[in-house]
C-alpha cells in the first residue's frame, strides 16, 4: 500500500481556516471534514487528523500524527521531541505581559513579587528566570484576561493579536515575551519515504508562500524611461519588456514583492509609467 503522511491541524479555532486553505492550495483537497477527526485526502498521500491544537506536538513526537500545523508559541510551552521545518505566514501574534490600564505596575522588573495568571507558565517562567525576576505563575487555560479583575492576579501573559481584547479588559501592554506564528513540526526520525512526501509538501508550501508575498507587475513606458523604470523593478531574472503596437512604448512585466509594493508603484508613477497592473500570483515555482 502506498505511504501517506499523516498531518494534524486543528479541529476548530483560529488556525483552521488558514490550515485548510493552504492544503488547498498545496493541492490537497481534504473535502468538507468539519465533523470528522480523521480524512484521506483525495489527490496527495496524505491523511489529515483535526485535533485540539494543545495536543498536536505531542502527537507528533509519539508518531500519532507525523507533521502538524500548530502555533509556535504551542510547541515552545510544550517543549516536546519535534523539529520546526517551516514557517507559515499565518497565526502571527505575540505572548505579551499586560497589566491593569490604571498603571500601578510601569516595568517588567515591578513583578517581583506579584501573581501573574496564564496559559503559558513554560515560557513565562523561562522568560522570568532570564530577568531573575521571582514571580508567582498562576496556570489557567482560558479567560485570562479577566484575572486581574477578579482579583485572581496582579497581572497576566497571553497572546496578543490586534490588543482589542486588552483594551475592552482595562489591560495595557508591558511587554512581549514572544513573537509567534503558525509552523510546521515534524517528528524528528521520519522514515525516508515519509520524508520525502513532506518534502514534496514543503516544495508546495514554499511556492505558495512565496506568491503571497508577490505580484505580477504589467506596465505601459515610454521608451527613453524604461531604463530607470527598470532599475525600480527587481522581477525573477530581471523586467521582460516587449514593444507596443504604438510607436516609442514598451510593456514591463516584473513581479515585486509585497512589502516594497507602494513605495516601488510611487517611484514608477514618477517615472512616466501609464496603465500599472496588478495581478495576483497563483503559484511561483524559482
Ligand atoms: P483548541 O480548541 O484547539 O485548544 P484554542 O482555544 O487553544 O484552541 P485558539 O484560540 O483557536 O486556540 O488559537 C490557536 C492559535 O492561534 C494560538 O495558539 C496562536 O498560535 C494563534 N493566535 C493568533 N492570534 C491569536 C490571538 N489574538 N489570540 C489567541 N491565539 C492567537
Ligand atoms: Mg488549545
Amino acid at each position: 500500500m502506498e505511504k501517506k503522511i499523516r498531518i494534524a491541524i486543528q479541529k476548530s479555532g483560529r488556525l483552521h481556516d488558514d490550515s485548510m486553505k493552504l492544503l488547498k492550495e498545496c493541492g490537497i483537497d481534504a473535502g468538507n471534514s468539519r465533523n470528522q477527526l480523521r480524512v484521506a485526502a483525495a489527490n496527495f498521500p496524505a491523511e489529515i487528523f483535526f485535533l485540539r491544537d494543545d495536543d498536536i506536538p505531542e502527537y507528533v513526537q509519539d508518531g500519532v500524527a507525523d507533521i502538524g500545523f500548530v502555533g509556535e508559541n504551542v510547541v515552545l510551552e510544550k517543549n516536546k521531541d519535534v523539529s520546526i521545518v517551516e514557517k507559515l505566514g499565518f497565526g502571527k501574534c505575540r505572548l505579551s505581559i499586560a497589566v491593569p490600564a490604571n498603571k500601578k505596575i510601569g516595568s517588567v522588573s515591578e513583578l517581583e513579587g506579584k501573581k501573574i495568571a496564564t496559559s503559558y507558565p513554560a515560557i513565562l517562567s523561562g522568560y522570568l528566570e532570564r530577568l531573575k525576576i521571582k514571580a508567582e505563575i498562576h496556570t489557567i487555560s482560558g479567560s485570562v484576561e479577566i484575572a486581574p479583575k477578579i482579583g485572581l492576579a496582579d497581572a497576566i501573559c497571553d497572546l496578543v493579536s490586534s490588543g482589542n481584547t486588552l483594551f475592552s479588559n482595562e489591560l495595557a501592554e508591558l511587554e512581549p515575551i514572544l513573537q509567534s506564528e503558525a509552523v510546521v513540526i515534524s517528528n524528528p526520525q521520519l522514515p525516508v519515504a515519509l520524508q520525502e512526501i513532506l518534502d514534496k509538501l514543503l516544495f508546495r508550501i514554499q511556492s505558495v508562500k512565496l506568491s503571497r508575498n508577490n505580484k505580477y507587475v504589467l506596465l505601459n513606458a515610454p521608451n527613453h524611461r524604461i531604463k530607470s523604470i527598470c532599475a525600480l523593478l527587481p522581477g525573477m531574472r530581471s523586467p521582460t519588456v516587449l514593444p507596443l503596437a504604438e510607436p516609442g512604448w514598451s510593456s514591463v512585466h516584473s513581479v515585486i514583492n509585497e512589502a516594497d509594493f507602494w513605495n516601488i508603484i510611487e517611484q514608477l508613477k514618477k517615472e512616466g509609467a501609464e496603465g500599472i497592473l496588478i495581478i495576483p500570483i497563483e503559484k511561483m515555482i524559482l
